[in-house]
């Protein structure tokens, strides 16, 4: 049995949603078949008051052994350094996550929020959040660049906004049955299985993308153009398995004709471009995209650009812009 306690900050609840939303396996896959023991969730928490007070100290004092310390949501320290803005439990919220950090055997940041700071820790940043281990991709946090739960592991973040459910339970699965060593991770905390490939693995527009073919609007079919060219898909910029691990079994964003807002890496949502131009790619000299797919520059991209279009064959181009 794996004791899980689940705690929120500054969060809108929308990983929790998630969370309740997993199939593969489901929150009662989670306790019926894997061994689960859920402490307390704060949907599912069956004690409240002082009942539910007495778990949080008996974890916090190392009274109950606690395995895995899950986080939704920034912790707020603010204001000036207080952590009142989140009071819990008749405590800042922060001085919860300190002690219940430090007593368990792995810590799990569940969403941007708690990874990163996500939307509240944009600037000016009013509540003082920050993530657990990170403030946006700078390495700190909260809890600090040096820490490591009992298990000697750092913090291992599961962003998204909100993370999709199965990559939530798939990984409490794995911890819960004792391969957290198996779980390798970026240099942002995220476990590479999940992580390593960009959200453009598994697109259906992947071919449009290739012949520098731009869908004409947003919610067309699944092959019709890709989003990149006018509509600022982030897919090719952005670490995530969204085309590969579906949602809701069905679709993806750029499936169904969305472009990607680039949610699984810490400078969502993107506050520095301009206003109304989020789903609309920057460009350079109004012809090249600004921001370009990792691992190219912007000469190599032109090049290869212009080759693609060249070579693009008929049934690419029908209906759709040629950039
Ligand atoms: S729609 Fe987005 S994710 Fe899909 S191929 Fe185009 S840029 Fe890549
Ligand atoms: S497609 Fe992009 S914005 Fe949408 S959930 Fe996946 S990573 Fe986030």
């Amino acid at each position: 049995m794996a004791s899980v306690l689940w705690l929120q900050g500054g969060a809108c609840s929308g990983n929790t949603m998630s969370f309740l939303n997993a199939e593969e396996p489901s929150v009662v896959d989670l306790i019926v078949d894997f061994g689960m023991d859920l402490l307390w969730h704060p949907s599912l928490g069956l004690e409240l008051g002082t009942n539910a007070q007495k778990i949080f100290w008996d974890c916090a004092r190392g009274e109950q052994p606690l395995d895995i310390f899950v986080f939704e949501g920034t912790v707020m320290e603010g204001p000036n350094g207080s952590g009142r803005f989140d009071m819990f439990a008749d405590r800042p919220m922060k001085d919860w996550v300190n002690d219940l950090a430090a007593q368990a055997g792995v810590v799990v940041a569940i969403g941007d929020c708690a990874c990163w700071g996500g939307i509240p820790a944009t600037e000016p940043n009013p509540t003082g959040s920050t993530g657990l281990q990170f403030q946006k991709r700078t390495k700190g946090g909260f809890l600090g660049s040096n820490f490591r739960s009992k298990m000697g592991l750092p913090v291992i973040n599961i962003p998204g906004c909100p993370a999709h459910p199965d990559w939530i339970t798939q990984i409490i699965v794995a911890l819960a049955s004792g391969r957290a060593g198996d779980i390798s991770l970026d240099e942002l905390h995220r476990p590479q299985t999940f992580f390593k490939s960009f959200t453009q693995t598994g697109c259906t527009r992947v071919q449009f993308f290739e012949y520098k073919q731009s869908t004409m609007t947003f919610g067309e079919g699944t092959r019709t153009g890709c989003l990149f060219y006018e509509f600022g898909c982030r897919g090719p910029m952005t670490h995530s398995p969204c085309n590969r691990i579906l949602w809701n079994r069905q679709s993806s964003k750029t499936r169904a004709g969305m472009p990607c807002t680039g949610c699984t890496e810490p400078e969502f949502p993107f506050f520095d471009l301009a206003p109304g131009t989020v789903f609309k790619t920057q460009k350079v000299s109004g012809i090249v995209p600004k921001e370009v797919p990792e691992g190219n520059d912007h000469l190599t991209y032109m090049a290869h650009a212009m080759a693609a279009r060249v070579a693009s064959p008929q049934w690419a181009k029908e209906d759709m812009f040629v950039v």
